[in-house]
């Protein structure tokens, strides 16, 4: 009662929150949810708040969390929004509640400078790659400088840099303890920071990557702390099951073998006829990624039988059997070597464990478990579990020692129904308390909803080019200021390029296709719109742009989705999902397409409205919205926005939208 009575007075108008944080409103949705969520500490409790667009859910958990004094861990979806929230949100808060915390941010191995590789990597740099070496110059001047060894801190670097992989670690190859630069070492530092430390920001790849192999910290930071909490946690369930399960790419393989024949050579050459054993792998490796030669680039081959679909039985189990015959053998060879350094103790390791992976796919795949073959430059064998329910209960609910402890799960779209069901039952969280705090916009006045009829239905293959078309209509009327989400990467592509066409000549638009530039620099320039005498912008994209984009103000006004964002019938997750629900006694299309692509179009639609002075349009290019008894469904989970009838209607909102978009004051 104490700690809620705290939250009630931080606040209240007069509270400390409303002295010390500039333009800070009381508003009762998020007075309601830290309510919550301080009742939730006080008794211990699990607690899974849905909290809409503009609530502000991330000081409603951080004040009570801040005032309870309890140890706190605290994970959210991306590096970016962890950055934010240790670097904004946390301090302005410690600040004005004036608390003497120690908070600690902790990302994964990745994203730390490895000193000992940069050292490596500048001995060995070839001088006629200018750019690599320019990059090294770079990164080793601001080493000498930085204290945390974040590469996010170092500017103008792109997160997809070939240099990267030279100057940071891996769990393979990090030296751990024996490494010379041990007590530098920017992950030892960051990681014994974050076991010191009273509140811990992570996300959530580093949270379940800990909790299958332990290597972080995280597994002995855990159980001292009181109150978990975690923020995006729509993401959780299709993050964790990327952890949770196995894998073996040909890629891990012939990296073995590089780093194999590198250490071999140059610590133990004469020892081991090293050329043979890593030509025996790599051939092994190579021939396993040939039995799926035929299949198309990026098909994923269902593996419901012994074997993937399409391939031949034998000529796969002899491949697999290969793979596990040369890595037996490099094992053999690593240990005679093991004690000349701790390269080939590590080398020993990571072939071991590769091993183990090769001979767990011989096995039949474990129950509530799926396996499929994915197909690239490499082959990817996946057995993945179909929910995390079993580890969030075996690991974190009922773990040893976890009695006690507060789960706090929270995000903006949870599900459709008020126990929300899409998140809590693949989360194994079904007797968690639940709370829905409403989103405190007007979205009857702020927003309107277009479905336009007589559109090519959704399988037609004239329904991009109609959409393209439909698009350079209705952003013309506005200067841009038009996001364009589309459900694959081929629409993508089609919508783009017709978009290009139309705009060819254009002096007024500019056409932004997700892909053309790094995410923030694209999403930065759609932000600069028409302003300061800019062209105005359409932006095209997919997949990581239906969520996690905050455009407000009059930048963005018009929202267009292709089509019902329904998760692909043919990818063998959804497969097994689809069949494990069914064998239930369910409806897969009732109990998991719709919820899916309901949580999916409320992520999408929720770019369009992100504060209360916001005005805008979603128009879904999918006539079954309108036309199909599941579309109400659909509509109802969707903010309640006023209904345009007709391409009139649209019209004349868009053109009130250009009368105002630089006023305060809502159109419609
Ligand atoms: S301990 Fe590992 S991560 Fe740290 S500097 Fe050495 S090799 Fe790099």
């Amino acid at each position: 009662m104490k700690l809620e009575l705290d939250v009630l007075e931080a606040f209240s108008k007069e509270g400390v929150l409303s002295r010390s944080i500039d333009l800070f409103m009381p508003r009762q949705g998020q007075i309601d949810m830290a309510l919550a969520v301080a009742r939730a500490i006080e008794y211990a409790e699990t607690l899974v708040v849905e909290a809409g667009t503009g609530v502000g859910k991330t000081y409603a958990y951080l004040v009570p969390a801040l005032l309870s004094g309890d140890r706190v861990l605290m994970s959210t979806a991306t590096k970016a929004l962890q950055d934010q929230l240790y670097g904004r949100d946390l301090p302005r808060l410690v600040e004005a509640l004036g608390l003497p915390v120690e908070t600690a941010l902790l990302k994964g191995r990745s994203s730390y400078l490895c000193l000992h590789r940069l050292a490596m990597a500048s001995a060995q740099s070839d001088m006629s790659d200018h750019r690599t070496s320019r990059s090294l110059g770079r990164i080793a001047e601001w080493a000498k400088v930085t204290r945390s060894g974040d590469l996010a801190e170092l500017p103008g670097l792109d997160e997809k840099s070939p240099v990267i992989p030279l100057v940071t670690s891996t769990r393979e190859n990090c030296l751990g303890s024996q490494c010379p630069d041990f007590r530098s070492c920017h992950v030892n530092l960051a990681r014994k920071k974050a076991l010191a430390a009273d509140i811990v920001v992570v996300n959530h790849h580093l949270f379940f990557a800990d909790l299958a192999v332990r290597e972080s910290g995280l597994a002995e930071l855990l159980p001292s702390v009181r109150v978990a909490i975690f923020d995006e946690a729509h993401q959780l369930n299709e993050t964790g099951v990327q952890f949770l399960g196995i894998s073996l790419t040909t890629g891990q393989l012939l990296d073995l073998c590089r780093d194999m024949l590198a250490t071999g050579l140059q610590a133990a050459r004469g020892l081991v006829d090293w050329q043979q054993i890593v030509a025996s792998c790599e051939m092994a490796a190579r021939d396993l990624r040939m039995c799926a030669g035929k299949a198309h680039p990026g098909s994923k081959l269902r593996w419901t039988d012994t074997v993937p679909e399409g391939l031949d039985p034998a000529i796969w189990s002899d491949a697999l059997d290969r793979i596990c015959a040369s890595l037996s053998g490099a094992l053999v060879a690593l240990n005679t070597v093991s004690e000349i350094g701790p390269e080939f103790v590590r080398l020993h390791e990571r072939a071991a464990e590769l091993l183990n992976r090769a001979n767990a796919f011989f096995a039949p795949c474990q129950t509530e478990f799926v396996r499929w073959v994915e197909v690239g430059s490499q082959l990817r064998l996946t057995e993945s579990p179909l929910t995390i329910a079993k580890a969030v209960k075996a690991k974190m609910l009922e773990a040893p020692g976890e009695a006690g402890k507060t789960w706090i799960f929270t995000s903006a779209t949870l599900g459709d129904d008020e126990k929300l069901s899409w998140f809590t039952q693949p989360c194994g969280l079904d007797d968690a308390k639940t709370l829905r705090v409403e989103s405190p916009f007007d979205y009857a006045q702020q927003a309107a909803l277009y479905v336009p009829p007589d559109f090519p239905k959704p399988s037609d293959s004239r329904h991009p080019v109609a959409v393209a078309e439909c698009a350079a209509r209705w952003s013309g009327r506005i200067g841009g200021r038009t996001l364009l989400l589309t459900t694959s990467l081929r629409a993508l592509r089609v919508i783009g390029e017709t978009l290009d066409l139309l705009f060819e000549n254009s002096d007024s638009m500019e056409v932004l296709v997700q892909g053309i530039m790094p995410k923030r620099v694209l999403v930065e320039r759609f932000r600069q719109g028409a302003s300061r005498g800019q062209r105005g912008c359409v932006m095209v994209a997919s997949a990581s742009f239906w969520e996690g984009i905050d455009i407000p103000g009059d930048a963005l006004q018009l929202v267009i989705i292709d089509k019902l964002p329904f998760p692909p019938p043919n990818d063998p997750m959804v497969e097994a999902r689809s069949q494990a629900l069914e064998a239930e006694g369910k409806s897969a299309f009732n109990h998991y397409f719709l919820p899916e692509a309901a949580v999916a179009l409320n992520q999408g639609a929720g770019r369009l409205i992100r504060r209360e002075t916001d005005a805008g349009i979603l128009v879904v290019c999918d006539s079954r919205l309108a036309s199909m008894g599941y579309g109400k469904r659909l509509i109802k989970a969707l903010p309640p926005m006023h209904r345009l009838i007709n391409e009139e209607a649209l019209v004349s909102k868009l053109d009130s939208l250009t009368k105002t978009c630089t006023s305060e004051t809502l159109p419609f």
